[in-house]
């Protein structure tokens, strides 16, 4: 048994995919070829959003959305310290402070109540500007974005959603990838919606913003890339993960319904033995992971192995726990959830063909 079955999936499109590649291969385009625009446009339909601008990864998808929100030193930046890496480190890249907000102990996304508190402490202290919040949609469920916007508005702050987990999530049937001032996803092969390499894409509803994102991934081209105006980087999606990500999109729904339908199963074998993932009225997660507590961890992994289950531990690591950061000077003590989740979560096998 595998954790993430990719071969299964492949074996089941792989006439349609390769009929895409074949295209691709035959007419050249390999960089920015028609493919490109045409899933820029299916996934912008998808999400519910007017625009979508494809780039090479998913950390590459948050970079360019704080050089678009112009995050820079001296701006303090505040995100979850329960999630992957990327999320923290691309604030730390464009030289912003990370600020760390503990999760909720129910849904594990970012907590509105300790977000607020460290906001207030950022200004208190005064030697930031409080700028952005970069909410993460754990494990494919959104975070609580009708809080993170009321709080955001309140402060003036700028909103990301990482839905790099979250593709295919919704809330009250608004979609991930819909939420804050730009969203980000990732197309990993192991993501919900991934492609055979890697892969990214950034959306929005504001036509300056994506604008500036289409010259940003371009090296800051103007109006043709030979006419650099600003200062930007190489992030493009190559043609032939456009292609293949063209028929993954359209068995994403039916795939997403495979997905539910593990996780309902789960859940009724499950629910008496262990805390099982809770998703509150009216969200839809995409079950990027199927994470289950334990007071014994390391004896339920065990336990499963010795069956032949593989089972991961996302994350043992909390952002404040990592060595990059440890001059942020955090302890557990300052985030009591996230390092307990971070001793006791494991996750099971997870994805369509299971
Ligand atoms: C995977 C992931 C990313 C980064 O995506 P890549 O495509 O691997 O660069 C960012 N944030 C979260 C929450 C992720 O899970």
């Amino acid at each position: 048994m595998q954790f993430i079955d990719l071969q299964a999936q492949y074996k089941h499109l792989k006439t349609k995919i390769n009929a895409r590649i074949q295209t691709v291969l035959e007419h050249g385009k390999y960089i920015m070829g028609p493919e490109v625009q045409e899933l820029e446009q299916n996934l912008a339909e998808y999400v519910g959003v007017k625009h979508c601008i494809t780039c090479a990864n998913g950390t590459d998808a948050l970079t360019l959305s704080m050089m678009v929100l112009d995050i820079k030193e001296g701006d303090a930046v505040f995100c979850p310290t329960f999630t992957f890496f990327a999320t923290a480190e691309t604030i730390a890249y464009q030289k912003a402070t990370p600020v760390f907000v503990d999760s909720d102990d129910e849904t594990f996304n970012i907590c509105p109540v300790h977000l607020e508190k460290q906001i207030e402490k950022v200004i208190a202290e005064g030697k930031m500007t409080p700028k952005a919040i970069v909410a993460v949609d754990l494990f494919g469920l959104p975070a609580n974005y009708p809080e993170i916007e009321r709080i955001a508005e309140k402060y003036d702050l700028k909103v990301i959603e990482d839905a790099a987990q979250g593709f295919g999530g919704e809330i009250n049937g608004k979609r991930a990838g819909s939420f804050g001032d730009i969203a980000t996803t990732s197309f990993f092969p192991a993501k919900p919606l991934g492609c055979y390499g890697d892969g990214g894409a950034i959306f929005t509803d504001n036509d300056e913003y994506a604008e500036l994102l289409k010259s940003y991934r371009v090296h800051g081209k103007g109006q043709d890339k030979y006419d650099n105006i600003r200062i930007g980087m190489n992030s493009r999606l190559d043609t032939l993960q456009a292609a293949i990500l063209l028929e993954k999109l359209a068995e994403f729904p039916t795939e997403l319904l495979a997905r539910s339908k593990a996780a309902a199963k789960y859940n009724a074998e499950l629910c008496e033995t262990y805390q099982t993932p809770f998703v509150p009225e009216g969200y839809v997660s995409s079950w990027a992971q199927y994470t289950l507590i334990a007071e014994n961890r390391d004896e339920e992994m065990a336990k499963y192995k010795a069956q032949g289950i593989p089972t991961m531990i996302y994350y043992g690591t909390c952002m404040h726990q990592q060595t990059a950061f440890k001059e942020l000077g955090y302890s557990d003590e300052n985030f009591p959830v996230a390092s307990h989740l971070a001793k006791h979560v494991f996750s099971l096998p997870m994805h369509p063909y299971l």
